[in-house]
């Protein structure tokens, strides 16, 4: 299974891509598995939304089924329907709801939609009264402002005795501000909120945790945690007491190497100026890959602090971003390494086991999961199966 988006007949082999992503599904159910140990007596789901972080929804999804997991989230629809062909059995939730004109994919695939506003679960209740009792999960917001009834709806909600019978939450969630930061007071607050509507709805599930909540303690792991970075090797800025196994290795090609004499300028608005003669590479990747343009060494608001540009890595050594990246292709100065070790044709790592993504992310002013869901679709992937 790949997600190559192009025509058959244009498919490389991955030893000639230009771009090329390798996943270990290994590393991803061994992800899941810390997460399920430090999860305690709450079931473990995983979260898979925006093709699984960028890493493909259905090679994780196929591998996070086999390992056991029952539970998923997606954000749409789509992304439900497109897990459901390898999660025959699991419950699959979808985030943004159920919206008119969308209910025949809840139905085909069996997907339960998470209502998180009085709008939808008057939609809802509509549905119902022509399709009769189907499971659902409300929403409920304890802070974050972002979807979900107010505590005071969910806890009407609960106490409403002339709700049609057919209206049958199996789960009530929320979801932290916070969950990074071990020592919020925004933490206790919202977990405070959402155990009042826990209890209110009496026999039905609760959830509350992902990635940064587990990190918190048993307090906030209720009946279900939702872990999705972690998943996929990074930590989300939280401590969980395990370092996730690298999961995603990005490679680029070099399709030229050359030399520069100091002086010259390199790239869009010649705002990096060579100090010295240089040899650079020139790699077949962009902003138009999710290779943030703010990597560049130069000519963006992330440098103006005078902080690094962006490293790859390459036969065990750094090599740092010249110029602005551009959309398909990036500079990178390769003059310290020997004469002749780096050539048109090799490739480089972009982040993985070597150049970690979570401090990458961090020079290009953003995170782990700004970086994966943004990988693009010039990819080549490759899977390493899982075997347990
Ligand atoms: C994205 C998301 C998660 C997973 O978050 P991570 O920080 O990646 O673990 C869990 N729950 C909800 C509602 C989300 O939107």
């Amino acid at each position: 299974m790949t997600d190559f988006p192009f025509p058959e007949t244009a498919m490389v082999d991955f030893d000639a891509a230009p771009l090329r992503l390798t996943v270990d599904l290994n590393a991803l159910v061994e992800n899941w598995r810390s997460i399920r140990r430090i999860s305690g007596k709450a079931r473990t789901g995983a979260v898979v939304k925006a093709d699984a972080y960028g890493l493909g929804v259905e090679d994780c999804g196929e591998a996070l089924f086999s390992a056991g997991a029952r539970d998923f989230f997606v954000m749409t629809a789509e992304e439900g329907a497109s897990l459901r062909a390898v999660a025959p059995d699991a419950r699959i939730f979808v985030l943004a709801g159920i919206w008119p004109g969308l209910e025949h994919l809840f139905f085909e695939h069996d997907l339960v939609p998470v209502i998180s506003s009085w709008q939808q679960l008057t939609h809802w209740m509509g549905v119902l009264s022509e399709v009769g009792p189907y499971p659902c999960v409300v929403q409920v917001d304890t802070g974050f402002n972002r979807l979900g009834l107010s505590v005071e709806e969910a806890l009407e909600l609960a106490d409403d005795n002339a709700l049609p019978q057919a209206f049958s939450p199996v789960m009530v969630m929320s979801h932290l501000m916070c969950g990074d930061e071990a020592t919020s007071p925004e933490n206790p607050r919202q977990l405070a909120a959402f155990r009042k509507v826990a209890e209110a709805f009496e026999g039905v599930e609760a959830s509350l945790a992902a990635t940064g909540g587990i990190a918190l303690g048993s307090a906030y792991h209720f009946d279900l945690v939702r872990p999705g970075i972690a998943l996929f090797g990074g930590t989300g800025g939280a401590s969980l007491g395990f370092t996730p196994k690298v999961t995603a290795t990005a490679e680029a090609r070099i399709l030229q190497v050359r030399d520069a004499k100091a002086g010259e300028a390199v790239s869009y608005g010649a705002s990096h100026r060579l100090t010295r003669d240089s040899r650079i590479a020139v790699a077949c990747v962009g902003y138009g890959d999710g290779y943030p343009r703010g990597l560049s060494s130069t000519g963006v608001p992330e440098r103006l602090d005078g902080s690094g540009p962006g490293e790859a890595w390459f036969e065990g050594k750094f090599i740092p971003v010249l110029g602005r990246i551009t959309m398909d292709m990036t500079m990178f100065d390769v003059t310290d390494l020997p004469e002749g070790a780096i050539r048109a044709g090799d490739y480089i790592e972009l982040f993985g086991e070597n150049r970690p993504l979570a401090s990458l992310a961090t020079s290009a002013g953003t995170i782990e999961y700004d970086m994966l869901a943004g990988l693009g679709l010039r990819y080549q992937r490759s899977y390493i199966p899982f075997a347990d």
